[in-house]
Order: C-alpha cells, then sequence, then structure tokens
C-alpha cells in the first residue's frame, strides 16, 4: 500500500485545511503521513495572532485543528522555520510533496512621505502585538495621544479601530496580551478615526462586524449619513448583496445617536493619505479629499491596514506578494495553499475549499513513494515543540486564564512557551 508522506510547511488555517484535505482522501489504497513545520513554537497562525480577542468565537475553529492534529499520520514539528532550520531542498528531496501554508505577514506601505516616522505602525506589527506573537512583544505603539488615525476599509481596519476604542475593562475577560491590556489600560486615546480611499460602497467590510458596531458598549460609533446616503445613490437601485447589506448596516450606525461615550470610532470615506506629518514622530495625517481639498487630522499613532505580502522564501518565486503559482502547483513536487498562493483575502473558511482543490491536484501528481523519513534528524535545532508539547503548552495556558475568567493567558516569549512544553 502507498504511503506518501507530504510535508507542511505553516501550521496557519490552510496548513491544517491542506492537512484535513489529503486525511480525508485517504482509502485503504493510499496513506499519507503528513509532517507540519512551523516556525514559532505554538500553532495555528492567524488564529492565534491576527483574529480579534474580542471575537473568541472565530477561534473556536483551533478545536477543528486540534482534531486533524491528533489524528494518525500527523506530526507537528513547532519552533522549526523553514529556511533557517532546514531548507526547501532537503524537504523537497526527502518528501513525496511540500506544501507551503506560510501565509503573508507583512504589511504593505503606502509609500507616502512620513510613513517612516515614529508613532506610525502596520497593522502587520499592532495586530501580532496586542494578540501575544513572540516576535512583536516589544513593540511600543504610541498610546499616548488622544487621536489615533487608522487607514484601510477593510476587517483588519475595524479590528484595529475596535481595539483602540474599546473601554480596556471589555477585553479584561479575552486573551488578549498581558502587555498590551495594560498598555491598553493606560492608553489616552478617545478618537479613532477609520480612513477610507474610496466611498461606502466600495469599502471591503463585511456586514457581520458592522452590524456589531453598534452594540459596543462604551463607544460612540459615527458614521455620517450623507456619506452612506450618497453611496446608496451611487451604488444604484441594484447593488450586490455584499453591497447592499453592508450599506444597510451602515445606514443603521450613521443613525445611531452620538456623544454618550467618553470614547468614539469615526469613519471617513473618500479621502486619500498624502504625508504624515510632524516633528520627528507622526502629529498629523494630511489628506486629500474626493473635493480636491486639503485635509488635515491631527494625531500621535496612525496604523496602515491596506493588505498584507509574503515574505519571500529561499528558492520560491513570488509576484505581487504572493508565491508564484498555477492553481496551487508550484514547481516539482511543490505546492501552495492560503494566503501565501491567493494573497491576503478571504475568511477562514475560504482556505479550506482552496486547499482541498489544491490536494486533489497534489494526489493526481503523485508517483511512487519516496523512502521514510525522520524529520527530526534533519533539523538544525534541538528544540522542537511536538503535538504533545503543544497540549502541556496550551492546557498550561488555559489553566492561567481560568481564575481570571480569560479564554486563556497567552505565554509570549519563545524561553516562556518552550519551558510550558516541558524543553
Ligand atoms: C488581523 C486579522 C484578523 C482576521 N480576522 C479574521 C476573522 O475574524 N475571521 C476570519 O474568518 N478570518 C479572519 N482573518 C483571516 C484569516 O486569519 C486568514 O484567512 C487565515 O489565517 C490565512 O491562513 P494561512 O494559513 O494562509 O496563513 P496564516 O494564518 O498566516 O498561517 C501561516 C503560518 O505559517 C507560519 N510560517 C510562516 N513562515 C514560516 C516559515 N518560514 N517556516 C515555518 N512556518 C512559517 C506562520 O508562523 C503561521 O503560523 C483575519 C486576518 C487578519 C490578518
Amino acid at each position: 500500500m502507498p504511503q506518501y508522506k507530504v510535508a507542511i510547511v505553516g501550521a496557519g488555517p490552510a496548513g491544517y485545511f491542506a492537512a484535513q484535505a489529503l486525511q480525508n482522501l485517504q482509502t485503504d489504497e493510499l496513506k499519507f503521513s503528513i509532517d507540519m513545520i512551523e516556525r514559532l513554537p505554538t500553532p495555528w497562525g492567524l488564529v492565534r495572532s491576527g483574529v480579534a480577542p474580542d471575537h473568541p468565537k472565530i477561534k473556536t475553529v483551533a478545536k477543528v485543528f486540534e482534531k486533524i492534529a491528533t489524528s494518525d499520520g500527523f506530526s507537528l514539528y513547532g519552533n522549526v522555520e523553514l529556511g533557517t532550520d532546514i531548507s526547501l531542498d532537503v524537504l523537497k528531496a526527502k518528501y513525496d510533496a511540500v506544501v507551503i501554508a506560510t501565509g503573508s505577514a507583512t504589511g504593505k506601505k503606502l509609500g507616502i512621505l512620513g510613513e517612516e516616522l515614529p508613532g506610525s505602525i502596520s497593522a502587520a506589527e499592532f495586530v501580532p502585538w496586542y494578540n501575544g506573537h513572540p516576535d512583536f512583544a516589544n513593540h511600543e505603539p504610541n498610546l499616548d495621544c488622544d487621536t489615533a488615525v487608522v487607514i484601510g476599509a477593510g476587517n483588519v481596519a475595524m479590528d484595529v479601530a475596535r481595539m483602540l476604542a474599546l473601554e480596556p475593562s471589555e477585553l479584561d475577560a479575552t486573551d488578549t496580551a498581558t502587555h498590551a491590556l495594560e498598555a491598553l489600560r493606560n492608553s489616552k486615546i478617545r478618537k479613532v478615526v477609520i480612513s477610507a480611499r474610496r466611498g461606502p460602497e466600495h469599502a471591503a467590510f463585511t456586514s457581520p462586524e458592522l452590524r456589531d458596531l453598534p452594540k459596543l458598549e462604551y463607544t460612540n460609533v459615527v458614521m455620517s449619513a450623507s456619506d452612506v446616503s450618497a453611496a446608496l445613490e451611487r451604488a444604484g437601485a441594484e447593488p450586490e448583496k455584499e453591497v447592499r447589506n453592508n450599506l444597510e448596516a451602515m445606514r443603521l450606525i450613521s443613525e445611531l445617536e452620538q456623544g454618550k461615550h467618553a470614547r468614539t470610532m469615526e469613519f471617513q470615506f473618500l479621502c486619500t493619505p498624502k504625508e504624515f506629518r510632524g516633528n520627528g514622530k507622526v502629529e498629523e495625517v494630511l489628506f486629500n479629499t474626493s473635493a480636491g481639498e486639503e485635509k488635515v487630522i491631527k494625531c500621535g499613532l496612525v496604523i496602515t491596514a491596506i493588505g498584507y505580502v509574503a515574505e519571500p522564501l529561499a528558492g520560491i518565486s513570488y509576484e505581487k506578494g504572493k508565491v508564484l503559482n498555477a492553481e496551487g502547483r508550484v514547481g516539482e513536487n511543490l505546492y501552495v495553499v492560503g494566503w501565501a498562493k491567493r494573497g491576503p483575502s478571504g475568511v477562514i473558511g475560504t482556505n479550506k475549499s482552496d486547499a482541498a482543490d489544491v490536494m486533489n491536484l497534489l494526489v493526481a501528481d503523485m508517483k511512487e513513494p519516496k523512502p521514510s523519513v525522520d524529520l527530526i534528524s534533519l533539523i538544525t535545532t534541538n528544540k522542537v515543540i511536538s503535538q504533545s508539547h503543544w497540549e502541556s503548552i496550551n492546557a498550561a495556558e488555559i489553566a492561567a486564564g481560568e481564575p481570571h475568567g480569560k479564554p486563556r493567558i497567552k505565554a509570549v516569549s519563545r524561553e516562556e512557551l518552550l519551558r510550558l512544553g516541558g524543553l
């Protein structure tokens, strides 16, 4: 019976769904042994380090990942980085197939003057900071100012703005990283402006997220009724369903009573950022409006949330921030899934059908199985997190959170994570 060995690089949703698709394709005649390689000591990708802490239901998908990880033939190799601890050439030589599922984690730049000033950061740094990603724990976003501007019109921009505009006690029962919770408690920010280049009808927010905003208990959510009615007019009589739902959700926001709370989250549309200005740090953002005028917002923090590109891996070609591929095929016995393949769009579930399609191609391409492989002997680090090490970390984090009514308290440094794993 052929037993194929597949290495999946990246333990985010796309990696797990690729593993699940292979598990589902198994028959009495066809078996897979799956080795999942992850650079962090923790799996789950953006479900751990991206999804907003105040949206815990979204993170329950991790239960599905754990079921996949505890099925026969699956092994986790955490704290192992492709390109550092093992090379792509070695993986390709030893495995029947290699699946790249490394996501896209670098923030896109606006490319405007002042973007490098202190006080200007990307959501690609701010989000992993509040979510306890080990590589971002030492960031110190400037929360010592009254106003923050978030540039972008998608759900990441909305997550970032919400995290800044929530009353910090609302985050007490979440898994927000302890250092971020502390900083947000001391934050002086009371107004957060989300700024979109185009009109409400073009925004990439999704309507469930918009519909949640009027439920915020301690934050005014402000959207101009005239912006929404002009967008409704521009969208015409029969806009697409998503646009219609979004505009309806926005209309409800624009009708909210204002000024009740100390904290405000305000939407601004049709403004293109031209320059971040200030003396050695961000003090204001200059915009061009669609009416051809200039507009200035004074602020001490500006966060860009305008998309992500993939960090290039040696031996792989990239185009527009994504791995160059044909329907997921990258080269001989090499495949790509998830955000590394498609770019940063779609929800967690989008990665499932996408990975299943690519795994069908992978199976169709299979030839004679290669001899068995002992991955540990090929890895240059001796601190490898197995599934059982990860289960110890997971249990310790959950236990630490329990007395505080939190789903978990995240360990943040690699050293602490390895210690909790028993290494
Ligand atoms: C801020 C934010 C909030 C989001 N919120 C939601 C939400 O509420 N609901 C929703 O449905 N979707 C949400 N998404 C989208 C969702 O997170 C993505 O669709 C999904 O995570 C993409 O999966 P992926 O596996 O391709 O990438 P990732 O989740 O990024 O996983 C990639 C993994 O690869 C690892 N890796 C990278 N390089 C290497 C290497 N060289 N060697 C080994 N491992 C490596 C990374 O550490 C990571 O664990 C959000 C995204 C972001 C950015």
